[in-house]
């Protein structure tokens, strides 16, 4: 048997196993194994790819705003493009929604209540049911692609190896360490196992003898339309103030559209349905005045999610070396460099300042 012995081996290479292994392979020998011919496949390829400072669970909060600096200013050499861009982002209102509104701002960062003139003044096209806005202006658009490569870039930089087309089919701990058997028979072994197979978190566990979380995958659908003669450019991203749909400007001159739906539904290659898309179409012209002709391109993706919708990072309560790195939902690119460190750290023995606040919150043991 061909027998590839590491100190930790990190079962998918999404954007949640790339940062884990590259932060990991800074002090330990790393193989990172991804199921499918290219990382990134799956949710990591199929996001709105947007960075959002109160958006999600406290934790996910925690860590988005402990990422906002590296995406800003990335270390030297870790990207040849900026991995993000100030976009801002809009809630839109209606009648009955303004009580609302201004509840979802109490606590909020960087958010302030504006007129629906300045909305509009942002957003012509905006109606008039439309009756209360707030603005955070610090939202941006990012790069997944860059952020996503430059750290497995980071990774194989540091001596870490990536195992593509190499599904995990077996798992098992013999003397002290984990076997993990990939598809061609490979078998990478090594004492700690980072388990970040997002939307499969649970069957990779249920693989290894751990018991499972109860993660529950959702469908999010998407598409891309063509506004003119709307020029959206410039125009911030768009929500609805019941996260009913979202939009916002994609390839300069388009709009991407989600109805931001949650069907839950096992892990798999998932599609759009149409039925979804003319949905999100139909909720947004409802708040803004914009002739969708042809729908260019839709996709869907999986968001999947812990049972009290919190992220799960550390090491498991009973299964020695196991860790898991999972429940990422709709925050799994933002959060991306922050959660790299978590993990290095609480793998370490030490976990940077910053990011004390979400350990007790991210704890696997919560479900035992
Ligand atoms: C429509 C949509 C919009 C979104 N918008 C945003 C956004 O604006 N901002 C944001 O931060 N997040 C957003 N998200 C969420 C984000 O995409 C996810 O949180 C993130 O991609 C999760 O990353 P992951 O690495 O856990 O999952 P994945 O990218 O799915 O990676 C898991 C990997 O594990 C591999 N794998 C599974 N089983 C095995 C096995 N047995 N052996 C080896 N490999 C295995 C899979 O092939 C896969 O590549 C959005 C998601 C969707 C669907």
């Amino acid at each position: 048997m061909d027998i590839h012995s590491y100190d930790v081996i990190v079962i998918g290479a999404g954007i949640v196993g790339a940062t884990a292994a590259a932060q990991l392979s800074a002090s330990r020998r790393v193989a990172l194994v991804e199921a499918e011919a290219a990382a990134g496949y799956h949710s990591t390829g199929r996001s709105a790819a947007v960075w959002l400072a109160n958006y999600g669970s406290p934790d996910a909060q925690i860590l988005t705003r402990a990422s906002r600096e590296f995406l800003v200013s990335p270390p030297v050499g870790f990207s040849e493009v900026p991995l993000c861009g100030v976009r801002g982002s809009l809630v839109l209102a209606r009648a009955g929604q303004e009580g609302a509104l201004r509840d979802s701002m109490v606590g909020a960062v960087g958010v302030r209540e504006i007129t629906v003139a300045e909305a509009r003044g942002m957003v012509p096209a905006i109606r008039d049911v439309v009756t209360a806005a707030a603005y955070e202006a610090g939202a941006a658009d990012l790069d997944v692609a860059a952020i996503h490569q430059g750290f497995l870039r980071l990774h194989r930089g540091r001596g870490g190896v990536l195992a593509l087309r190499s599904r995990a089919g077996r798992i098992v701990r013999v003397g002290g360490a984990w076997e993990v058997e990939v598809t061609g028979g490979a078998v990478f072994r090594a004492p700690i196992v980072v388990n970040a197979a997002g939307a499969w978190g649970d069957e990779v566990a249920v693989m290894a003898g751990v018991r499972a979380l109860g993660l529950v995958a959702m469908r999010r659908t998407a598409c891309i339309v063509d506004p003119a003669p709307w020029v959206v450019t410039d125009w911030p991203m768009i929500n609805d103030m019941d996260e009913a749909w979202y939009c916002r400007p994609e390839m300069r001159t388009k709009l991407m559209v989600s109805p931001a739906d949650e069907t839950p539904i096992h892990a798999h290659d998932v599609q759009p349905d149409e039925y979804d898309v003319a949905v999100g179409i139909d909720a947004m012209q409802r708040a803004l005045d914009i002739d969708v002709r042809r729908v260019e391109r839709s996709w869907a993706g999986l968001r999947t999610f812990s049972p009290d919708r919190g992220l799960v990072v550390g090491f498991d309560r009973v299964a020695d070396g196991f860790f898991w790195c999972v429940g990422q939902g709709g925050y799994g690119i933002q959060t991306s460099p922050a959660m790299g460190r978590l993990v290095a750290g609480l793998v370490e023995g030490k976990v940077d300042a910053d990011l004390a606040g979400a350990v007790g919150l991210v704890d696997p043991g919560r479900f035992n």
